[in-house]
């Protein structure tokens, strides 16, 4: 039976509002992808109201590290000492053992008062200060904020060499962590002698990324640091190794960027081909099946999920169309998806449910939540999807693996929808 919804109100115009992200502060991507730097010690530059809401999260993700932050109260706001606090801060951070980099994270308040950076340092002592602005009235979503933060990193560090190590391939995303390692294999059977994978824990890596032979992005909103590599002469590849079509002309895209045996590329891309075939033909996927999340790889999940079977009417994500996720919703739109909703509200995902009645939803939590109220399977896209490998056949092996258990839930999900109506009927 159909529960009533507890979807959030449209606005008057019947619209929701795109300005707010519905999701957490934008500014967390960014944060993550700079904390984890080894060698690197931010500073933030915002109100304390932000600063407690960050770095609880933060510290959440295992950053394992103190972020120093100007005092900005009201008082000091008022009395135009965002300058004056933002530099003593980093006079702090370059004290810390190590510190060879500075990242100031000017965010929603810093923005709108104002932080020139000609009135930062460039450097202090051995460390490097690198602005990174990520104001959430300008950049709507946590996976578009780590984008801004590589950009400002690559363009402050990187510098391209004279000469470039032609068979070296920069991958470009945050993903699980064997997934590099699985790619970086089959590459070097083509003949690619290393990767780099940004953005990492390595100042280095960022330093010598200048020099590879070519980019790939394996998400599909690194849109300014795209454009760093592109300044530079690097190469992009586009796609990414997902499901079998995908991945084998992303192995041959590759294999023509970098110049590599055109017959060896092609016997390892064949390989891989097959086993990710295998893969598939052990674990068909049937059902209906809403992808909608936050991260900006929605669209990409949605694809080899359709490759295996299911049915995706609908895919919503929190990232702005862009000619990077074109190909996807190309690919998609062929295949029966009928929506595809960038920049998306919960309401959007409401509707969907409404309209397609699922058999399974991977969502943000509220929108889980949603769902488990009407009996329908429902994982969180986060948690549980984007954390687990994806890529290649042994990512697909895993990620369909769990999308087959998950769709044989459903009367587990019904047993507990009716055991809650069941208490709210007790209770009157
Ligand atoms: S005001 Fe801006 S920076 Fe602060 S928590 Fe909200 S969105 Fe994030």
């Amino acid at each position: 039976m159909t529960q009533p919804t507890s979807t959030p109100a449209p606005s008057p115009e019947g619209k929701a509002c795109q300005l707010h992200p519905q999701s957490m502060c934008p500014a967390f991507g960014a944060l993550r992808v700079l904390t984890r730097i080894e060698g690197a010690h931010p500073v933030m530059a915002s109100d304390t109201g932000c600063l407690y809401g960050l770095k609880f999260v933060t510290h959440f993700y295992g950053a394992r590290k103190s972020i120093l932050a100007a005092h900005l109260g009201t008082e000091e706001l008022m009395a135009g000492e965002v300058v004056e606090a933002t530099r003593a801060a980093i006079e702090v951070a370059a004290q810390e053992p190590g510190c060879q980099l500075i990242p100031v994270i000017s965010l929603c308040v810093a923005e709108t008062v104002g932080l020139p950076e000609e009135m930062l340092p460039k450097r202090v002592g051995e460390a490097e200060v690198v602005l990174v602005r990520v104001p959430a009235y300008a950049i709507h979503s946590h996976p578009e904020t780590k984008d801004v933060a590589l950009a400002a990193l690559l363009g402050k560090l990187g510098s391209p060499p004279a000469e470039r190590n032609g068979r070296t391939l920069v991958l470009l995303g945050e993903v699980f962590p064997a997934d590099p390692l699985g790619i970086d294999g089959l590459l070097r059977q083509m003949g690619v002698e290393g990767t780099i994978s940004l953005p990492g824990r390595s100042i280095d890596d960022l330093r010598r990324a200048a020099s590879a032979g070519a980019v790939a992005p394996l998400h599909p909103f690194y849109k300014q640091t795209l454009g760093v590599f592109r300044e530079w002469g690097v190469p992009v590849a586009g796609g990414a190794p997902v499901g079998i079509s995908g991945t084998y002309a992303w192995l041959k895209a590759i294999g023509s960027l970098l110049q590599l045996d055109p017959a060896q590329v092609e016997a390892t891309a064949s390989a891989e081909r097959e086993r990710a075939q295998a893969m598939l033909s052990a674990l068909p996927l049937s059902g209906r099946i809403l992808v909608t999340g936050y991260e900006g790889s929605e669209l990409a999940y949605a694809r080899l999920l359709v490759e295996a079977g299911a049915e995706v009417p609908f895919v919503s994500t929190s990232i702005g169309p862009d000619p990077l996720v074109l190909p996807d919703e190309t690919w998609l739109r062929a295949r029966g998806t009928r929506q595809v909703v960038y920049r998306k509200a919960l309401e959007d995902d409401v509707r969907a449910l409404d309209e397609y009645q699922p058999d399974l939803v991977l969502g943000t939590t509220p929108f889980c939540a949603i769902a488990k109220e009407r009996g329908i399977p429902a994982m969180y896209f986060t948690n549980q999807l984007a954390s687990r490998p994806f890529f290649l056949s042994t990512g697909m092996a895993a990620t369909l693996s769990f999308i087959r258990d998950a769709l044989g839930r459903a009367e587990r999900y019904e047993w507990m929808r009716d055991f809650f109506e069941g208490e709210e009927a007790a209770r009157g």
